[in-house]
């Protein structure tokens, strides 16, 4: 780790590497405000984050386990954190901001529905058969990033001059990670050389929103391990089929003979955390030398991601990935809990299709009567969802011992 330890010394002596975003560089926000006497722009991205209502609300959205099948596993907020968490070591052994890859991660899950992807699924079907908005501006179905970028933008208001969180292009940039051409063309019609030109003209997002980026898929892979195994749904010894697993688990039992059970799982975890969170930094910094970028001008126009796993871990990353797949995210018992989540998804939307006034909601109406209704039940909360559809329906569909 020497080389890595010596590039982090020498980051915190000069200060940021010349490729790491700078707040007075910024291409700033929207709606123009002072700047404020303590905190540069990125801090202040971030603090609007964390005191927004959708990020209080991420405490009780599912991110793979129903949000009241259990205390201990992750929730949307708890993997914000951990995201956080992860891309802010990284970032500050990169030199990359610190500030701004916080604001990024923990704003990178605000646009998601209840039930995590099966709520997500269900709200794009319900959305994408509505012909009658196909001219609705702000496009067909439902999608989760645009969804997490339209939080920020419009949908907290809790300013007095305009709506949204109004946060600096970096941050919003970061928050749009993926998007569709057809979905990049409507936002550049609405604000041209936006956040969604990048899409269009095939440039790179800041080295700290590739970063977020990895960081998330670290950060899922690892805690659906320990929230899989502590379930019950898959078990330590199936995942020893998992190469990655198979050899940080050795390595933990050599250098803890004996050790076993939670202890063991957490120590293989740890061991694989750090082996792919080290993996990431130096191959990151190879390519960003190889490739000579010296200014984050030069990140964007490079068009590749530079942040990444080496080819090895990259195999090993998507082998533990499919695993996942196979034997947690596909379990018939998760499989049970999807159909019904999509189902409650469903048929709020038709109850408050029916019926708008069954929306409690004091929001100004969104581009079309169906965007509102998505809007609405993309807000709620799984317990909330869970209650709005036994209160229209009459139907329990979720034995809960909701207080
Ligand atoms: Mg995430």
């Amino acid at each position: 780790m020497s080389d890595l330890f010596a590039a982090s010394v020498a980051t915190a002596a000069t200060g940021l590497a010349a490729y790491a975003c700078q707040p007075h560089l910024s291409r700033g926000r929207r709606f123009i405000e002072p700047e404020a006497p303590t905190r540069n722009l990125f801090q202040r991205d971030r603090d609007r984050i964390v005191h927004s209502t959708a990020f209080r609300r991420l405490v009780y959205k599912t991110q793979v386990f129903l949000n009241h099948e259990g205390d201990l596993f992750r929730t949307r907020l708890t993997h914000s954190l951990e995201v956080a968490q992860l891309a802010r070591s990284m970032a500050r052994t990169l030199g990359l901001h610190e500030d701004l890859v916080e604001a990024i991660a923990l704003a990178h899950d605000l646009g998601h529905t209840p039930f995590g992807h099966a709520g997500q699924d269900a709200l794009n079907e319900v959305m994408r058969a509505q012909r009658a908005d196909a001219a609705d501006p702000e496009g067909a179905g439902f999608e989760h990033n645009l969804q997490s970028l339209r939080v920020v933008d419009t949908l907290e208001r809790c300013y007095p001059d305009f709506d949204g969180l109004n946060l600096t292009f970096e941050t919003r940039e970061g928050v749009l990670k993926h998007c569709s051409l057809r979905n990049a063309q409507r936002l550049e019609a609405l604000r041209p050389n936006d956040v969604g030109a990048r899409f269009i003209e095939k440039t790179a997002p800041s080295l700290e929103a590739q970063l977020c980026n990895l960081a998330d898929e670290i950060a899922y892979n690892a805690h659906d391990v320990d929230d899989g195994v502590r379930s019950g749904l898959i078990d330590f010894e199936q995942l020893q089929a998992v190469p990655l697993i198979a050899e940080h688990a050795e390595a933990a039992c050599r250098a803890h003979p004996g050790l076993s059970g939670r202890r063991l799982l957490a120590e293989t975890i740890r061991r694989m955390l750090t082996a792919q969170v080290y993996d990431v930094m130096r191959h990151t910094q190879s390519q960003i030398n190889a490739a000579g970028v010296e200014t984050v001008a030069d990140v964007r126009a490079h068009g590749r991601d530079l942040v990444g796993f080496t080819p090895d871990m990259r195999a090993a990353s998507t082998a533990l990935k499919q695993f996942l797949f196979a034997n947690l995210y596909r379990h018939p018992q998760v499989s049970e809990k999807t159909t019904i989540a999509r189902q409650v998804v469903v048929d709020l939307f038709h109850a408050y299709r029916d019926d708008p006034r069954a929306m409690d909601t004091t929001a100004p109406a969104a581009s079309s009567p169906t965007r509102t209704i998505a809007d609405y039940i993309a807000g709620m909360t799984d317990r909330f969802a869970i209650r709005e559809h036994a209160r229209l329906t009459g139907q329990q569909v979720f034995e809960l011992a909701l207080s």
